[in-house]
């Protein structure tokens, strides 16, 4: 039988990598986005992946949104927090809403729904719960001290649910991809991409399909045995 995959943010650039390589492993996935109808139609219309709408830093639509997709099909095996955005701006100048929207958007969301199915999978005795992190939640960024928080949030978050999680079945781990050639790296104006281009080793962006695989193993039975880890995609930019 076939599990169920669900990656939040995944009707768009990475998210939209990882659905593809779960369903390419076996998995029946299903995504979700907030607010990008255009880009889920199109989606949904290439690769027949459905997705659902609701916000994943809102714990109520969380708890409906996940109770009728579940109800539609079947429990949760396999969990992607995915969905981010960025609200860059040096903190002296920063308001309080830009950090509010990235702590809610990118940290907020990953207690949101993964306590609300970590239960399901602790009573099953199986789970995959992989978070998104980022380089510059390992390294810190100018420009980005709400996201780098929120980002190296996620990394203790999920530490923590390994250990608690471990003997059931369940384990946790996160990756951590460096610049990827998506819409959110896109936006980054050219002079500056260039820079960050001519930091990376490898000498390229990464792709988003190099994400997708690295997700597609950890939500494997093959890593059964790596939990509480982080994996990091940079192109060698920064190595913890
Ligand atoms: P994109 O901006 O291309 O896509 C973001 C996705 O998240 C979209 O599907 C979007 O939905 C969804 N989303 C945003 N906010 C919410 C919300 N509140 N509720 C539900 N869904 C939401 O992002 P990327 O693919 O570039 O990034 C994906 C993840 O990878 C993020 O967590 C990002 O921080 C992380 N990351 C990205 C890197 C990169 O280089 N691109 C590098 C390191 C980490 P909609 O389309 O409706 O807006």
């Amino acid at each position: 039988m076939s599990r169920t995959a669900l990656v939040t943010g995944g009707t768009r650039g990475i998210g939209a990598a990882i659905a593809r390589a779960l369903r390419e492993s076996g998995h029946q996935v299903v995504v979700t986005y907030q607010g990008n109808d255009k880009a889920a139609a199109t989606f949904t219309e290439d690769t027949g992946i459905p997705a659902r709408k609701w916000d994943v830093g809102d714990y109520a639509a969380c708890e409906s949104g996940i109770a009728a997709l579940e109800s539609e099909f079947g429990p949760v095996d396999v969990l992607v927090n995915n969905a981010g955005i960025t609200r860059d701006c040096t903190l002296h100048k920063m308001a309080p809403e830009d950090w509010e929207a990235v702590i809610r958007t990118n940290l907020s969301s990953a207690f949101n729904m993964t306590r609300l199915v970590i239960n399901g999978m602790r009573d099953r005795g199986f789970g995959r719960i992989i978070q998104i992190s980022s380089i510059n939640g390992q390294k810190g960024q100018m420009g980005q001290s709400n996201y780098s928080a929120a980002k190296a949030g996620i990394i203790g978050f999920t530490k923590a649910v390994a250990q608690e999680n471990a003997r059931k079945g369940v384990t946790a781990n996160v990756v951590s991809p460096g610049y990827i050639g998506t819409d959110m790296v896109q936006s980054v104006p050219e002079e500056i991409l260039s820079k960050i281009i001519g930091q990376i080793p490898v000498g390229r962006l990464g792709e988003a399909e190099e994400i997708g695989e690295a997700v597609a193993y950890l939500a494997s039975d093959a890593a059964a045995f790596v939990t509480g880890s982080t994996l990091t995609i940079n192109g060698g930019q920064y190595m913890d």
